[in-house]
């Protein structure tokens, strides 16, 4: 169904129960987050859903089941996933950034090649739907597709590793439509050091500067989660444009290193920056986080021995299959409820206002708290919210505005960089 026909029988079905006299106060509070939910843009900046695109016998179109706990597929692939086009309708999930991601041990031309053809899944999808489903580049397209009932995907690449040190390949993703570049994954790269890593380069090196400057120039927003701290600090001072941390929650409620410490919230935020709560279970959960850093510490070993039964990046798969193995036979670890996102929504709200919080939930490739299984829940995050007294227009504001926001600011600082190269070059070339 269009959107927009969606958002009228969800208001209409809302309204029959308020005259029926069946809606007491608490009901209202659903009914009005059902409305505000449905007419609001609600937009995610990190979805992991790209991968199932590129296999042809999976169709964005159709609607799958949420992924099963221990149940996993070939691959340690879990046989469910979280988005598709069917629920990202009934959670009124309007848009997601698809991730262009590669494992960081993954270099060089082949990364350029992976790269290329997950961009291609994301374009080829829109090409083939364009009644359903719209690539937007800008804000003003996020705007429209939505105005037209389509639902919209846009691009985020996942790690600096992917540009093989070229700025020319970086510029090559831009025309093609990435709109966020991620400085690293887990693993650093040859120009800036990443969370999962112990530092090498102390932050971002020279080079590493210039592609944040790049980024800023192409109207790209510098993505600074997963990277280090140092590198945190590097960007929020070379980038001329507001930074985006598109999956990351914060550090005070779970000390995970993939987390923002207050200060770099407040650094963020001061630069009109956006932190975007990712909603993986243990950086919403410290217990959990704790838990899982100690049963790493106990297969610490094990990963040892198969790099050694497995040697080198063409054989990460076959490590990670058996560690994946591995670790599902262990006890499960207790896991947080969904509304932990929302403790993590109001943290940073409570520390830097409503203008610089919103939702980026690493969908189909993290593991959800309880009740967070799939897009069909988002709306549960809007009800939330409302009962804690957030207003409409704060709410509006974390599902999708101040990223739009944040975009529209990238792209005008873009614009700002051109006409000054412009002048400084009045001979055009
Ligand atoms: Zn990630």
């Amino acid at each position: 169904m269009p959107s927009h026909l969606a958002r009228v029988s969800v208001i209409l079905l809302t309204l029959s129960g308020v005259a029926a006299g069946q809606a007491p106060a608490t009901d209202q509070i659903t009914a009005r987050a059902r409305r505000i939910h449905a007419e609001a843009i609600v937009l995610d900046t990190h979805v992991d859903t790209t991968g199932r695109l590129l296999d042809p016998a999976w169709n964005f179109l159709d609607r799958h089941e949420p992924p099963v706990r221990g149940q996993g597929g070939p691959g340690g692939r879990s046989a469910g996933n979280a988005v598709d086009l069917p629920r990202m309708r009934e959670g009124g999930l309007d848009g997601v950034f698809f991730s262009i991601f590669i494992p960081g041990t993954v270099t060089g031309p082949q990364a350029v090649k992976r790269s290329l053809e997950q961009i291609d899944a994301v374009r080829s999808l829109t090409e083939r739907h364009p009644d359903q489903i719209a690539l937007a580049t800008t804000a003003a397209e996020v705007r429209a597709a939505h105005e037209a009932g389509r639902a919209i995907a846009l691009m985020g690449m996942e790690g600096g590793h992917m540009i093989d040190d070229s700025l020319a390949v970086l510029r090559g993703y831009a025309r093609l439509g990435v709109r966020y570049l991620t400085l690293t994954h887990s693993e650093p790269t040859s120009w800036a050091d990443s969370s999962g890593r112990e530092p090498t380069h102390g932050g971002l090196t020279p080079f590493g500067r210039d592609v944040v400057r790049e980024l800023n120039r192409l109207g790209l927003m510098v993505d600074i989660s997963h990277v280090s701290d140092e590198t945190f600090w590097n960007a929020i001072e070379v980038s001329r444009a507001p930074l985006l941390a598109s999956h990351s929650s914060c550090r005070a409620i779970s000390g995970h290193p993939r987390n923002l410490t207050d200060e770099m919230i407040k650094a963020l935020a001061a630069k009109g920056g956006v932190l975007q709560i990712n909603y993986l279970d243990q950086y919403l959960d410290h217990d959990l986080y704790l838990a899982q850093r100690k049963r790493q510490e106990e297969l610490a070993p094990l990963r040892k021995e198969l790099e050694a039964k497995y040697p080198g990046p063409d054989n990460a798969t076959k490590r990670m299959q058996e560690l994946r193995a591995a670790m599902a036979a262990l006890p499960p670890l207790p896991r947080p409820s969904w509304e932990k996102i929302v403790e993590h929504i109001d943290h940073a709200v409570k520390l830097v206002g409503d203008a610089h919080v919103g939702l980026g939930s690493d969908f189909d490739g993290a593991s959800m708290p309880v009740g967070m299984e799939d897009a069909t829940q988002v709306p549960k995050i809007t009800e939330a919210l409302l009962r804690k007294g957030y207003t409409e227009r704060q709410v509006r504001n974390i599902l999708g505005e101040n990223l739009l926001r944040l975009m529209e600011r990238v792209e005008a600082v873009a614009r700002e960089l051109r006409a000054e190269t412009a002048a400084a070059r009045p001979g055009g070339v």
